[in-house]
């Protein structure tokens, strides 16, 4: 087994089993924070990543991905169903983003999460050389830095989330709470999005562990657990770069002239997921269309939802929801030729994206909460004239970076209407400055000084981050 100094464990490989139009199956980057967020850092350093493939059959062997090598964890059926749509996907994801749909709690979930977590650690155990740095990321994982502390107490051993963490009122809800906070100390640094969530950690972990624990270190069987927030952030010079390509630039103008040449487009890219607020949102846009303050021909809505987690029952009727919605809104208020809403389903390649943000005046991003949200800092990275405007919840993590926003709280219908009118009216000055502050601030925290400040705090000696730098 061939064994590298820096293996990322996270729940899936940066690839996606997509079967082409020919049959032949195609590898691809996934969508996704996660993957969009690790891939340009780590093909600068000889690294191995640990994950599933996707489907459910043998793991297969895969080549490496820009010299990352693929080590493949093999998921049942079962494991699927368990782990990833039941504990991680309809236990903690909800329970994490404020219960703004119910978690489930079943004890069969709860065994799969502890069965799925113990093959990675395994996996990880077997690809790490001695002394090697290990990066467990997100929400999936949670058991796997005790357990794999308990293989091999050689490794120094990283954890991050990328989804938001609870305050104690709803985490207590958890049956199996105090194993998931062993499992995160297992690690020597726990990282969050928000200094909110590693407070919450703490609170946590003195009440539920009753472990003395302050925002900054934690001290357990006699180790030291660093937390903190590190917030995750984009390749902000690949998304310019793209944007100002001449491709996309055409295809701009042309997606432009293909909406009706509208005086502003309005853009909406989400993950179909109950926690984006896409409902709320297109109960704001309809009611400015019913009370005359926006006109469907001046003004259009592109509203992107990819569907995901489809055989989660939450997901499924969320979908309906939205498609009424949309038809109700369409049929209501559009005109031959003239929707109200262009609804899109299919998932969007980069350039396509980037042409999307080139598009839009006005960027709607408002989840209910959301660790991050990168949608959010690909629009302004693509804004490289300083122009448009970002509408964004307050309950995106991306908010607590980017307070030249129009910032709304999502619940609050009025609030949210006013926010968008205001966005759509902005004085293009205002604008030019709101843009110009967001992107300098996305210059200097881009997705390589978060994973450096991040491996930084990881790595005592420094020798892995001069690698990197010296790759890099
Ligand atoms: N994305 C994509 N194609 C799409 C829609 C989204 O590649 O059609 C990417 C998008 O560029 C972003 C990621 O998926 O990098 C979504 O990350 P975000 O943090 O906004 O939301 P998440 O899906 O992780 O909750």
């Amino acid at each position: 087994m061939r064994q590298s100094s820096l293996v990322v464990v996270a729940n899936r490989l940066p690839i996606d089993d997509s079967v082409a139009p020919d049959g032949a199956c195609e590898w691809r980057r996934s969508p996704g924070g996660l993957v969009s967020a690790l891939h340009p850092l780590l093909r600068h350093t000889p690294a191995t990543w640990v994950g599933w493939a996707g489907g459910t059959g043998p793991a297969p062997a895969l080549p490496d991905v820009d010299g990352v090598r693929m080590h493949t964890v093999a998921l049942t059926a079962d494991d699927l169903r368990d782990h990833y749509e039941g504990f991680a996907n309809a236990t903690l994801w909800p329970l994490y983003h404020d219960s703004v749909e119910q978690p489930e709690y079943h004890r069969r979930w709860w065994e799969a999460y502890q069965r799925v977590n113990q093959r990675f650690a395994e996996a990880t155990a077997d690809v790490a050389e001695p002394g090697a740095v290990v990066w467990v990321q997100d929400y999936h994982l949670q058991l796997v830095p005790g357990l794999l502390r308990e293989l091999r107490p050689d490794l120094r051993i990283g954890f991050f989330l990328h989804v938001p963490f609870p305050p104690p009122e709803l985490f207590m809800q958890l049956p199996r709470r105090a194993e998931l906070l062993r499992g995160m100390l297992g690690a020597d640094l726990v990282g969050f999005q928000r200094s909110q969530a590693a407070h919450n950690f703490a609170q946590l972990v003195a009440k539920v562990l009753d472990v003395p624990a302050d925002d900054r270190r934690i001290v357990v069987d006699d180790r030291v657990v660093r937390i903190g927030a590190f917030p995750v952030s984009i390749d902000t010079v690949e998304l310019a770069a793209l944007a100002t390509r001449p491709d996309v630039a055409e295809r701009a103008a042309r997606l432009r002239h293909d909406l009706g040449s509208p005086e502003q487009v309005i853009l909406s890219v989400d993950r179909m997921d109950y926690t984006k607020g896409i409902e709320q949102r297109l109960k704001a846009y309809s009611e400015l269309i019913a009370d005359g303050h926006v006109k469907v021909r001046d003004t259009v809505l592109v509203q992107v939802a990819v569907p995901s987690r489809e055989r989660v029952g939450q997901y499924q009727i969320l979908r309906e929801r939205v498609e009424r919605e949309v038809g109700r809104i369409n049929g209501e208020f559009g005109r031959v030729g003239e929707p109200a809403i262009h609804y899109l389903t299919q998932p969007f390649d980069r350039v396509e994206l980037a042409a999307l943000y080139r598009v839009a005046d006005v960027m709607a991003v408002t989840p209910l909460r959301d660790g991050m949200n990168l949608v959010a800092k690909e629009y302004v990275a693509a804004r490289v004239h300083d122009t448009g405007a970002l509408l964004l919840s307050e309950f995106a993590g991306a908010a607590a970076e980017l307070p030249q926003a129009y910032l709304v709280n999502p619940h609050d219908l009025e609030g949210l209407k006013q926010g968008l009118l205001a966005a759509l009216r902005a004085d293009p000055e205002d604008l030019g400055a709101r843009m110009r502050a967001m992107r300098a601030h996305l210059h200097r925290h881009d997705i390589r000084a978060w994973a450096r400040s991040y491996l930084a705090a990881l790595d005592d000696d420094g020798s892995l981050l001069t690698r990197m730098g010296a790759a890099g």
